[in-house]
């Protein structure tokens, strides 16, 4: 299905990349919300974001302030002039939000998971002309996310962008939620003019983590930046650990590096030349491998052996994680790289031993 898409632009709003969205995780209390936005202000923010339904993961934790912090983001808008946004997931958040005047919406990642909520939501939204961004599905799976905006898009929302929020996984190492970069692009590929907003907040979990991937998302021509700002980051209520103060904002803003999106010199289309001769090669050696493994599978099956022999395993990605090493590269990286390989090898040994 082709989406009907038009901007998310808002009036008065330059149009520039990156989009800057920025405001706490919740709404707290009025004078967090007011010295919060003012400071934002200040530094030439336009949109604000402050959560007021908040999905925790386990209950006893803060689960926003709810309707009580409307009038607090109706002061934000009076006071500053910025445009305000919540959270919503279910019908009545849409029409207390609309209620409240404000201005633009975002869907969190636990309810872009849930087709029940988008459409509740999308329902809810019917004959109402606001921007709505929709934040990817927790689990990364593209045609989730590529639904919820078909629902909302049939309910004649054609403001419609995306918030890349990354994706939660069971072992957190460097990230809270992984950014798997390659489902944002296939996206892009899939929806051209989607615009896409990155959340560098919740991908990284911690502040040090903001300015390198906003750098990231620029660096892939995303569209905006959605970044959680707290006046005083380290008393707040939710998601402490991941928000910096207007002036940090401010300071890392400042820093990135806006490149812009087609650059086709003659260097570069000579080095892309160069990355197609090299994946080619890749894919033509990975297909003799393959061929090797199958051998290996006609092997085990006139012998009676069974495919996985764990101990050849772990040697090879530990010989292989050094290996790379070596050459420059992460370890992790290659052992994940020949994690794949060896599971497309079993795959097609499988294949071997059940003909
Ligand atoms: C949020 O934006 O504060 C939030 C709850 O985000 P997510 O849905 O990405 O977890
Ligand atoms: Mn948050």
């Amino acid at each position: 299905m082709e989406l009907e898409l038009e901007s998310i632009l808002l009036p008065g709003v330059e149009d520039k990349r990156p989009m800057i969205i920025a405001g706490p995780c919740s709404a707290e209390t009025e004078e967090q919300v007011m010295s919060t936005a003012k400071q934002l202000s200040e530094k030439g923010i336009k949109m604000f974001r402050a959560g007021i339904w908040k999905p925790r993961t386990k209950p006893g934790g803060f689960e926003g302030v709810g309707v009580d912090g409307l009038p607090w983001l109706k002061e934000v808008k009076k006071e500053t002039g910025m445009y305000i946004s919540t959270e919503v997931a279910t019908a009545k958040h849409v029409y207390e939000a609309l209620k409240a005047g404000i201005d633009f919406l975002w869907v969190g990642a636990r309810t872009t998971a849930n087709p029940f909520a988008v459409q509740e939501i999308a329902d809810a939204l019917k004959g109402v002309d606001i921007p709505v961004l929709v934040k990817n599905p927790v689990n990364p799976d593209l045609e989730l996310w590529i639904g919820a905006l078909e629902r909302i898009n049939n309910a004649g929302i054609k403001r419609l962008g995306v918030i890349h929020r990354g994706f939660s996984s069971y072992d957190k190492k460097i990230y809270r939620n992984l950014p798997q970069w390659h489902i944002p692009i296939e996206l892009r590929r899939r929806i051209p003019n989607l615009p896409i907003i990155c959340d560098p907040s919740h991908i990284g979990g911690k502040r040090e983590l903001i300015a390198p991937l906003s750098q990231q998302a620029m660096d892939l021509g995303f569209n905006g930046l959605i970044i959680e700002s707290h006046c005083n980051p380290d008393c707040a209520w939710s998601d402490a650990e991941q928000q910096v103060t207007p002036d940090v904002l401010d300071y890392i803003l400042n820093l990135l590096v806006i490149r812009k999106e087609t650059q086709t010199t003659e260097s570069l289309s000579q080095l892309r030349k160069q990355i197609d001769e090299c994946d080619n090669n890749i894919i033509q050696e990975l297909s003799k491998r393959m061929r090797i493994a199958r051998e290996i599978g006609t092997f085990k099956k006139e012998h009676d052996m069974t495919i996985l022999q764990t101990g050849r395993y772990n040697e090879i990605l530990e010989k292989r994680g050094s290996q790379g090493a070596l050459c420059g590269m992460d370890s992790e990286f290659i052992k994940k790289v020949f994690e794949a390989i060896h599971e497309e090898s079993v795959r097609q040994q499988m294949e071997i031993i059940n003909k």
